[in-house]
């Protein structure tokens, strides 16, 4: 005789231990849409490349926000050469710090460059939740959202509260990043979320007779693209240019002509 007992769970236990089914995904009011940056591997220049979509779009007359969702290991500060500390209105709303023409808020704002983050998972999503609903962000065509590598908890606080209209995926051609980008891709397909297409950062690097060389392989990222069925948006450049912005804060005129084209390319193929 089976002597397992069925449990009738009653639809409020139901929702306490399935979060998922009270999740109404939420806009923030003003933004006019929400775009995810995602990488799930560290390293391959996501924030770069967020940051620098960010602030292409500024350029390009938008009115852009970056939320730096990455609590363990906030770079927008450092990215926009930022070391002031951000102030709060008179309703204790943080507002966030502008450079370049981008609305920022991030993590590294609040706390001493050296003070390593031990916080557990739902303080990081405390913070998350707070930086969407208690900043300033305004009238925003769009909020960029730099996410931490991975597919963990911060992650899915957005992807399961917030109406995130689309996502971008950022890989090097090497084979671990894009195993972790397919990954990536499967995440937000799970999520409901989007995915916009795939950017191949560090693709090339031009040699002195302006030939491509591909040290990080080459043909990776276009198999993934064909497996997932996902376009690739753009292939960024091994770039010393980069490597200025991130001494001194990015300057997007100091990037070399032919990146600086191709992010603003990248920004209208997001808002097109
Ligand atoms: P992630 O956000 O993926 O951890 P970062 O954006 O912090 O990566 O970039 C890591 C480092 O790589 C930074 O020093 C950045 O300047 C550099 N970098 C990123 N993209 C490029 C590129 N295309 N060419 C040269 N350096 C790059």
């Amino acid at each position: 005789m089976n002597k397992e007992k069925k449990i009738n769970l009653s639809q409020d236990f139901r929702d306490k231990i399935d979060p998922k089914s009270q999740f109404v995904k939420k806009n923030i009011p003003g933004v006019s849409k929400i775009v995810a940056i995602a990488s799930a591997k560290g390293g391959v220049g996501k924030s770069t490349i967020c940051a620098n979509i960010s602030v292409a779009s500024a350029k390009r007359g938008l009115k852009i926000g970056l939320l730096d969702a990455d609590i363990y290991g906030p770079s927008i500060p450092d990215l926009f050469n930022i070391t002031i500390k951000p102030t709060a209105d008179e309703k204790n709303k943080i507002n966030p710090i502008e450079a370049q023409g981008v609305k920022l808020m991030s993590m590294g704002f609040l706390i001493d460059k050296n003070t390593p983050m031990i916080w557990r998972g739902p303080m990081v999503i405390n913070a998350i939740k707070s930086f969407v609903n208690n900043v300033n962000w305004g009238e925003l065509d769009c909020l960029f959202v730099d996410l931490p590598p991975g597919t963990g908890d911060a992650i899915l606080t957005f992807a399961q509260e917030l109406d995130v209209n689309s996502s971008v995926i950022i890989t090097t051609p090497q084979k671990l990043s894009i195993t972790d980008a397919n990954r990536g891709i499967e995440m937000f397909k799970k999520t409901n979320i989007p995915v916009l297409g795939i950017i191949e950062n560090m693709s090339y690097f031009l040699d002195k007779n302006n030939e491509k060389n591909f040290p990080f392989g080459k043909d990776g990222v276009e198999k993934l693209s064909e497996e997932q069925n996902i376009e690739i948006i753009e292939k960024i450049a091994i770039d010393e240019s980069f490597d200025q912005c991130s001494e001194k804060g990015i300057v997007f005129e100091d990037l070399s002509i032919d990146i600086k084209e191709k992010f603003i390319k990248i920004s209208e193929k997001i808002f097109n």
